[in-house]
């Protein structure tokens, strides 16, 4: 089953009206679960079955695009939920791609060098038959990275005796991976603010921003907003938070992340005063952007947030429940999938480029991000005013609209 939240979303878009039901009905299930079980090879010697997953949401748009994530707790109904919500994005953008995403319950980091070469090679052996760059291309998540694309590239094309570059996305540059300056996901979420600013408030000189989770977006857009005039006040990672009301200087943050720092006992270094991680989630700020986890702004710390935006970089960090909350709270969510859309869109510029066999250009793909993330945000902003429903129920409702005109168009609907 998917997640309650995509659903609670999925009835308050039925409730606007207009939408087809069988249609609904029909998106709420997805093309493909597929369960595969594979033996890794330890280091030790050891031989360790792993039954992992693979959900294809939905071909309705085009090939299946999505994360493959290495978690010990990651499930099948996460996997399925998360390859869901891909098609939401994928379809509010009108891209070419349905949702996907792959779950391996196992701990990547806690893996040698070895043995994650011999986990993904073991991974696209057990899927050749489910993967292909016009079916179903992966792309790295959680516990995953562009080495992890190379090897799952390389062993594709070994087993099928052709080069077949976008098999994967997120490789590393030297194989055709597309790197942006900025990090595609926090670009495509500041993108959304420039375009929305305005209109979500955010007229403050200097408004004031908390950043939850101070990973690779995190950190990437702290330092997007700080060198746009934003004031970072408050960040944190899982081991605690930071709070500097007169502002951090943002290369400080990421030059103590790069030597591998954690913010727990870095409050005198930073000149900072330091708490748990979350206690800075309901401090007083004009921008909040959880980037670190789902479930983290729920319906029991809901009523106590105090930013008058949210910027959702993280895959559902709001609740379904939540998110009533805050709109009866009058806070604006920008919501996850407009937020960091960049991430997919990055993907499907790398995927292109493979797929026409040139090169892919930096410049091109950033300038066709903003142009996308431009057009999607407007579009929702335009329905949440005439809906009178959330930009939330809005993005969700263009995503349906959207599926429901290609799902006619094949005379499926
Ligand atoms: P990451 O692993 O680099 O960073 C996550 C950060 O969150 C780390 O600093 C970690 O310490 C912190 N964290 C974990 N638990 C925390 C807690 N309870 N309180 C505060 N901080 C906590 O991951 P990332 O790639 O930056 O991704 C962050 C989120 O954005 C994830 O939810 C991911 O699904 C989502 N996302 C990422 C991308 C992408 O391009 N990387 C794209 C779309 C969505």
């Amino acid at each position: 089953m998917i997640d309650d939240g995509i659903l609670k979303r999925l009835d308050r878009v039925q409730g606007m009206g207009g939408s087809d039901d069988d249609l609904l009905d029909s998106i709420k299930a997805s093309d493909a679960l597929i369960e595969r079980r594979l033996t890794l090879r330890l280091d030790s010697g050891k031989r360790v079955q792993v039954t992992c997953w693979r959900c294809q949401h939905s071909h309705l748009l085009g090939p299946c695009k999505g994360g493959l994530r290495f978690h010990p707790e990651v499930s099948e109904e996460e996997v399925r939920s998360l390859a869901f919500k891909m098609t939401l994005k994928t379809a509010l953008l009108g891209l070419p791609l349905g949702g996907a995403k792959g779950g391996v319950p196992i701990d990547g980091s806690a893996l040698s060098v070895h043995e994650r070469e011999r986990l993904c090679r073991a991974w696209t052996r057990a899927f050749i038959s489910d993967i292909g760059p016009n079916k179903d291309i992966p792309a790295p998540d959680v516990g995953c990275g562009p080495e992890e694309m190379a090897w799952i590239r390389d062993e594709y094309e070994q087993l099928m005796g052709k080069s077949v570059p976008h098999v994967v996305t997120g490789k590393p540059s030297a194989l055709g991976g597309l790197n942006l300056r900025d990090g595609a996901t926090a670009r495509g979420g500041k993108r959304v603010l420039d375009k929305l600013r305005d209109k979500l408030g955010l007229t403050q000189e200097e408004p004031t921003v908390i950043v939850q989770g101070f990973g690779k977006v995190g950190g990437q857009i702290a330092s997007l907003l700080a060198k746009d005039g934003y004031r970072i006040i408050g960040v944190s990672d899982s081991s605690g938070s930071l709070r500097k009301p007169e502002g951090f200087n943002v290369d400080d943050l990421l030059a103590a992340k790069e030597q591998g720092k954690s913010f727990s006992g870095l409050d005198n270094e930073l000149e900072a005063e330091g708490g748990e991680p979350d206690a800075i989630l309901t401090d007083e700020c004009d921008l909040l952007v959880p980037a670190a986890l789902g479930e983290q702004i729920h319906q029991d710390n809901a009523d106590d947030i105090k930013a008058s935006v949210i910027l959702e970089l993280a895959n559902d960090a709001v609740s379904a429940d939540a998110d009533e909350i805050l709109v009866k709270r009058d806070i604006r969510l920008v919501p996850d999938i407009l937020a960091n859309a960049g991430g997919v869109l990055a993907s499907y510029h790398e995927w292109l480029a493979g797929k026409a066999g040139h090169e892919v250009v930096v410049e091109t793909a950033e300038k066709s991000l903003d142009d996308i993330i431009d057009r999607a945000a407007d579009r929702a902003w335009h329905m949440h005013k005439r809906a009178e429903v959330s930009l939330q129920t809005a993005c969700y409702a263009l995503a349906v609209e959207h599926l429901q005109q290609v799902a006619r168009c094949r005379g499926l609907a």
